[in-house]
């Protein structure tokens, strides 16, 4: 019997469903220890300059890390820096939270020939944090101001680096917000303990001194339409993210005290940020000496779990319908949260919510992987009398997102969409249906990583710029006319 029929038949007997749990740890050394020059320089060394820059070609931004590599380990760091910059308008961020071990060094030929990754992440976090500490980084100065004006809906990644990219070049940038703070969710979705909020709020800050004017609390669809908010700017980019929550749809849903993700991370990252928070502070939204169920197994869960743990909940459970091997959240952050002891239910999907008015519990199926599904990952079945009850205080919903409904939120019915709701765009010009209008990250992609949201800004910025100089051409043309 081959190793993988192994696990089938493993799965599938009838024995209670598999967990797995770390010990527990008391205090957490967050995210990054130090990470000094000195092993900056003997990490960069170690880069074979292989020829074949897999690493490069893995990269969402094609950041050309064996040459930022080799500078740094010259000690060139400033030359570092600067071509690190060229390709990226936040290094400082991926170099944190990008999954690299599914882009960059998950394709480091290093790693590949079993002797560890160069850790390309947090060189390229070490080189960028040394700019900002060294004073290297500094607000545009724009050679020639334009007149022509671009509206930004969304200041998330997607949003911040087209606003950079076009302000590079010159024009009025004016990035609207429904949020009181710009970041998108690296402000109020990713934890603090994964990306610190100084990161994201002295990037938004230098990008205000470059001169980009940022309209906060103000939301596209009640403020003002789509329509509206064409007729001030000559090109707007929709960098909208998605935010609508997949939804259990089983008994006892609407018992209090089950939330969803982003209710309970943004409480946690407003919490980190200083705010006065109601709810966390009277203990609705968080999650000490309370048993935690998180259900869903994507980076977000993971997020959740963490966050859970770091509050000091006295249990973390984390609901999974299907295996480790299956779970679609990066091996990293799945082997982080077993470390801190949370515990991984595997092979588990909810069947109620029990409780009287709160919830007290969950029933729980136990699961088997069927054949593969249109995704090509096994399916999840139900195991016929398998069902067991999980203690809960706290259930966190965590089950991915989908985009809202755009064009009815936006006054906007003719704009386009696709049948998952995401924006639809003409890919070589990243033009809606609606001339002028352009679309970039999330809200295009589906929910994907920040890596590509600063891609696609770029790549939107490039466009805008063509059709603002078509459009200056066909000007000039009619008035010589
Ligand atoms: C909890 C969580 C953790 C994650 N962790 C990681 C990670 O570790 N690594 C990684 O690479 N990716 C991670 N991601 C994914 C990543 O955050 C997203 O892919 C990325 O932020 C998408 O960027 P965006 O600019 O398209 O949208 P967003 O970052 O979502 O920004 C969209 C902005 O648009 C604004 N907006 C929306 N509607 C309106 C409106 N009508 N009017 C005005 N403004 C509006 C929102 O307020 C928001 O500020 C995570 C996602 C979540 C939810
Ligand atoms: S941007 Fe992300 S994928 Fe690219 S080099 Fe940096 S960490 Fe790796």
């Amino acid at each position: 019997m081959t190793k993988k029929m192994l696990r089938f038949v493993d799965l599938n007997q009838e024995s209670p469903p598999k967990r797995e749990t770390g010990k527990r740890k008391k205090d957490f050394n967050e995210i990054y220890k130090e990470f000094i020059s000195d092993k900056a320089k003997e990490q960069s060394s170690r880069c074979s300059q292989c020829g074949v820059p897999f690493c490069q070609i893995h990269c969402p931004l094609s950041n050309n890390i064996p040459d930022w590599l080799k500078l740094t380990a010259e000690g060139r760091l400033k030359e570092a820096y600067e071509l690190s910059q060229s390709t990226n308008n936040m290094p400082e961020v991926c170099g944190r939270i990008c999954p690299q071990d599914r882009l960059c060094e998950g394709n480091c030929v290093i790693e590949q020939s079993g002797h560890g990754t160069v850790t390309i992440g947090s060189i390229e976090k070490y080189i960028t944090d040394t700019a900002w500490e060294k004073g290297w980084i500094k607000p545009l100065q724009v050679k020639k101001e334009l007149k022509q004006s671009i509206g930004i809906i969304g200041a998330g990644p997607a949003g911040l680096a087209c606003a950079d990219e076009l302000r590079k070049k010159g024009y009025q940038i004016t990035v609207y917000d429904r949020y009181d703070r710009p970041g998108g969710l690296l402000i109020y979705g990713i934890p603090n303990f994964k990306l610190e909020k100084f990161v994201v709020e002295r990037r938004t800050k230098l990008l205000k001194q470059s001169g980009i004017k940022f309209i906060q609390n103000f939301e596209v669809g009640k403020d003002k339409s789509l329509e509206e908010l064409k007729i001030d700017h000559d090109a707007i980019l929709i960098a909208t993210g998605v935010y609508k929550p997949r939804e259990i749809e089983i008994p006892g849903s609407n018992l209090e005290n089950i939330f969803p993700a982003m209710d309970f991370l943004t409480a946690s990252n407003r919490k980190g940020l200083g705010d006065k928070v109601e709810l966390f502070d009277n203990g609705t939204l968080n999650a000490q000496n309370k048993d935690v169920v998180v259900i869903g197994g994507g980076d977000t869960a993971m997020d959740c779990v963490r966050t859970a743990t770091r509050q000091k909940a006295k249990s973390v459970k984390c609901l999974y319908r299907r295996d480790r091997e299956n779970m679609p959240g990066s091996t990293r952050e799945v082997a982080n949260a077993i470390e801190e002891g949370v515990e991984f239910v595997w092979l588990s999907g909810p069947k109620r919510f029990i409780g009287n008015k709160k919830i007290e519990e969950v029933l729980v199926n136990k699961m088997i992987l069927g054949l593969a599904d249109s995704s090509g990952r096994r399916k999840p079945e139900i195991q016929e009398n398998s069902e067991f009850n999980i203690k809960a205080d706290i259930v966190i919903k965590s089950l991915g997102f989908d985009p809202e409904n755009l064009p009815q939120l936006f006054s906007a019915k003719k704009l386009s969409v696709s049948r998952w709701g995401t924006i639809k765009i003409d890919l070589n010009t990243m033009q809606t249906n609606i001339d002028g209008i352009f679309a970039a990250g999330d809200i295009v992609r589906g929910a994907s990583l920040v890596v590509w949201a600063i891609k696609d800004g770029r790549d939107a910025a490039i466009q805008i710029q063509k059709y603002l100089e078509e459009k200056s051409m066909q000007k000039d043309k009619s008035k010589a006319a």
